[in-house]
């Protein structure tokens, strides 16, 4: 188990291979093109994941940018979902190393949202994604 790779067991969780970009963010990711969207993935993990928070598990939104949604399908979108998937404790602030971990995990995951979108793979759904199930 721990030596096992996270992102296959993500690919292999219903809850967390439900997510995909719907036509909002398709729409934002071309709008903001990749320099900023990695720019923002940094930022937005920095922000909202780096620091134990009060409200932990709730920090990152369903919909608004595809970084949001990156977050909830590689489960890096709070501390407990970074320390059950991703084995990094919630008792200290996020490393410089780890902040570039979640970061490339969330751009690897936008870019082969990308790849399906263009294999037309994607459902393309109009409205936001609706937090249905819980973590
Ligand atoms: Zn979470």
């Amino acid at each position: 188990m721990r030596n096992s790779d996270p992102m296959l067991k993500l690919k292999a969780n219903d809850f967390r291979r439900s997510f995909e970009l719907g036509q909002m963010e398709l729409l934002q990711l071309e709008k903001y093109g990749w320099p900023l969207i990695r720019e923002h993935a940094e930022k937005l993990v920095r922000e909202r994941l780096s620091k134990t928070v009060e409200h932990d598990t709730k920090q990152t939104p369903y919909h608004g940018h595809p970084v949001f949604i990156a977050q909830h399908a590689t489960a890096t979108c709070c501390r407990k979902c970074l320390f059950k998937w991703h084995r990094i404790p919630f008792y200290r602030d996020l490393t410089d190393a780890e902040v570039r971990l979640c970061t490339g995990m969330i751009l690897r995951w936008i870019s082969a949202q990308e790849d399906r979108m263009r294999a037309g793979q994607l459902h393309l759904h109009a409205e936001p994604m609706k937090a249905v199930v819980a973590q």
